[in-house]
């Protein structure tokens, strides 16, 4: 890799200021100043600093949060604080949202900048099961629960849409706490599936993606770097 693409790609630095940079000395390899911007770096053996700092290529990087009420998952600056804000990492920019959670949505949020794993989780065709915890607005008990729990198994007929949802599991935990089980990821699904049943999402929370639970552990606004395990589960 050019000296200049390694110096972008380890520090906040673009390829110009890290060409200002080389041009100022700043940079090091293997202890010798250099001005050389194109030199071929061998990765696996130069050492290249910064200012006396040295500098590690950041691998691919898997983590999960627990997403808090009020943050966006967009990459553009918005109304809201970003999920990236909440995570002191190097090039954070880089990571993205697996999927999405709306802004007052709370729980398992998934951020990685590998593409191809990020497909894996989220391709429809995976079929992978989302679970969520909606508060609702109705009570919603006995034989109207149980016509709930058929339609949501059946397929609903979401508004403005032309599809069926795919069959979904419904479980009612309280008469207004409800965990619905979804393959797919439509725009705002799960309270469109429950405006569809005629009742409305008060707070809504996702526990777990496929195989992948929530940390207990992590307070709202917490994240952590997936272990080697839980990334190879997608
Ligand atoms: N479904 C929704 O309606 N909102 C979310 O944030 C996630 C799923």
């Amino acid at each position: 890799m050019r000296l200049d693409r390694f110096l972008s790609e380890t520090t906040e630095l673009t390829r110009s200021l890290a060409k200002r940079a080389l041009k100022r000395e700043e940079v090091t390899v293997n202890g010798e100043v250099t001005k050389q911007s194109a030199l071929q770096l061998d990765l696996e053996q130069d050492k290249v600093t910064w200012n006396g700092v040295s500098l590690e290529l950041v691998g691919l990087r898997y983590l999960m949060i627990n997403k808090p009420e009020g943050v966006e998952c967009t990459a553009r600056r918005g109304l809201y604080p970003r999920v990236v804000e909440l995570i002191d990492l190097p090039k954070v920019e880089r990571l993205q949202s697996v999927g999405r959670l709306d802004v007052d949505t709370t729980g398992l949020l998934l951020l990685t900048d590998d593409g191809h794993w990020s497909h894996r989780v989220s391709a429809p065709k995976k079929r992978c099961g989302k679970v969520y915890l909606a508060s609702l607005a109705q009570p919603l008990e006995g034989k109207q629960a149980e016509e709930a729990i058929a339609r949501v198994s059946e397929g609903l007929m979401l508004d403005g849409e032309e599809e069926l949802t795919h069959p979904a599991t419904l479980e009612m935990l309280t008469p207004t706490q409800a965990r619905l089980t979804i393959t797919e990821g439509r725009y705002h699904q799960v309270k469109r599936m429950f405006a569809a049943l005629g009742n409305h999402v008060e707070a809504l929370h996702r526990e777990s993606i496929g195989p992948l639970v929530l940390d207990p552990s992590l307070e709202p606004g917490e994240w952590r770097e997936l272990t080697a395990e839980e990334v190879a589960l997608f």
